[in-house]
């Protein structure tokens, strides 16, 4: 067999190895085995001194044929392999949406708009009507039309922060009484109202208060509603929030805008009644301001009182939120630390 068939032969047995190589692994194999320095063609190459001179160019040209197309074909098949094992790879790892992912943290609302939230929904499920008021507030609204005239000594509990001589930040959520009053058309019926909301005084930083704070207000304005509505009503916000067996007592008090005015108290949900620490002993817990209210606060906003009556109340979801959980300390609520906010994560 001469050097031409030689390489004839190489060529043929390189191509067939190179078509048939499965993995990049096998096809490197096969460069050093045919291009290497100790490979074939360099091996059939050796025997060109013993050729003749004129032979010598052609099959010279052959071989260098045979080398660049045994590299083609080698790179050709390199860079497929290459094509297909990046594939597989890439199969391999797709993602897989249906895994769980990592969790994430998930914040939950304040303890103390839980509770606001809670009576609201108590009494829409009532059929009571949700105003909301402003923060800033005319004097008028929050004191005159609340039958609180001007040097009336029960405003000196509240005086506070003005931001003009006649607007201040509301001291209570009541100025939605007179607001809603001379809104209401009576024709329509009853007037039913429940008015969640920051309030601001000036206060003393103690355990118990602070200068902000919340406030629910609620009222009931119709024809013949009596003391025993109020009552009635008190008894269902209690049960709901604090427990099915609880009574509730009406004590008399004072308030501007209420006549008669009364404070309410509960049955204390730690002892029922038996007396501890929490109800200081009395078996009551005082909860909310209540009272009918008052013909003046009627008359300056245009309702005549001869007709219509009904009852107001005002309660404290701090407070509430400070008895419900055993906290002696209102100001932990203002405070943003996670470690006591998350003591109240409703998903428990
Ligand atoms: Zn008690």
């Amino acid at each position: 067999m001469d050097l031409k068939e030689k390489l004839a032969d190489l060529r043929q047995q390189g191509l067939e190895d190179i078509e048939n190589s499965q993995d990049l692994k096998r096809i490197n194999e096969i460069r050093v085995k045919m291009l290497g320095k100790k490979g074939n063609l360099t091996g059939v190459l050796r025997g060109m001194r013993d050729i003749s001179a004129e032979e010598r160019p052609k099959v010279g040209q052959f071989a260098n044929k045979v080398r660049d197309e045994l590299t083609a074909a080698i790179e050709e098949r390199h860079a497929a392999l290459e094509q297909a094992a990046l594939n597989e790879k890439l199969k391999a790892e797709t993602i897989d949406v249906t895994l769980p992912g990592s969790p994430v943290a998930q914040g939950q609302p304040h303890v103390i708009q839980q509770i606001i939230d809670q009576v609201v929904d108590l009494f829409v499920s009532m059929g009571y009507e949700v105003a909301v008021g402003d923060e800033v507030e005319q004097e008028v609204y929050n004191f005159e039309k609340l039958n609180l005239p001007k040097d009336h000594p029960a405003r000196d509990m509240q005086d506070t922060f003005y931001v003009t001589p006649s607007v201040l930040m509301r001291t209570q959520t009541s100025p939605m009484q007179a607001r809603m009053l001379e809104k209401h058309d009576f024709a329509k019926g009853p007037l039913k109202m429940i008015s969640p909301g920051k309030v601001y005084r000036r206060d003393t930083d103690d355990a118990t208060h602070s200068h902000q704070f919340n406030q629910i207000e609620g009222m009931v304005v119709g024809k013949h509603i009596t003391m025993a509505d109020l009552k009635g009503t008190l008894k269902v916000v209690a049960r709901s929030l604090f427990g099915d067996k609880l009574d509730v007592r009406l004590r008399p008090s004072y308030f501007p805008f209420t006549e008669p005015s009364v404070e309410a108290d509960i049955t204390c949900f730690n002892c029922m009644g038996k007396g501890c620490a929490i109800c200081k002993h009395t078996g009551w817990i005082e909860v909310l301001g209540a009272g009918m209210v008052h013909p003046n606060v009627l008359k300056m906003s245009g309702v005549d009182p001869e007709e219509y009556g009904g009852f107001a109340f005002g309660l404290g979801p701090d407070r509430f939120a400070m008895l419900k959980y055993g906290v002696d300390d209102i100001r932990n609520f203002y405070q943003n630390d996670v470690r006591f906010l998350n003591q109240f994560d409703e998903k428990g």
